[in-house]
């Protein structure tokens, strides 16, 4: 799938429209997620142009994985999240429900999230 520049947090990055910015380096933004799931719900995403996990895996530089996977450490940690704990999450494709195309790591925490449950699968 090609980058769709137009996306919204191409737009984030972009300075287009505003977010909630909590960090920011060479390599990542993060910002607090407009439909927050827990306290804390927090996107990370890389300043390059990455469709999804898949793509960031396998064309990102070895720089970039670094500094990203650093920046995510850094804000769970910035939002005093290590002691009780934290999910990641990074959905990639249709099935996860990706809803925008540019790769970005979910950061919840605040409260105890309980086991991962989905949804059932709808009946054939
Ligand atoms: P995903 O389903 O993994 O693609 O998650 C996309 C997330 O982006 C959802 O949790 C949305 O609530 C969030 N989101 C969409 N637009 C914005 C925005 N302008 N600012 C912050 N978060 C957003």
């Amino acid at each position: 799938m090609a980058y769709d520049p137009s996306n919204i947090f191409a737009r984030i990055l972009r300075g287009e429209i505003p977010c909630q910015r909590l960090y920011e380096d060479h390599w990542a933004l993060a910002f607090r997620d407009i439909h927050p799931q827990a306290p804390h719900h927090v996107l990370v995403i890389p300043k390059g142009a990455y469709v999804s996990f898949a793509d960031f895996a396998a064309e990102a530089s070895a720089e970039e994985i670094v500094g990203f996977t650093r920046a995510v450490g850094l804000v769970a940690g910035q939002l005093g999240l290590e002691a009780g704990g934290y999910r990641l999450l990074a959905n990639h494709g249709p099935d996860s429900h990706q809803e925008v195309p540019h790769y970005h790591v979910h950061i919840l925490g605040g409260r105890p999230l309980g086991p991962l449950v989905l949804r059932p699968a709808p009946a054939a």
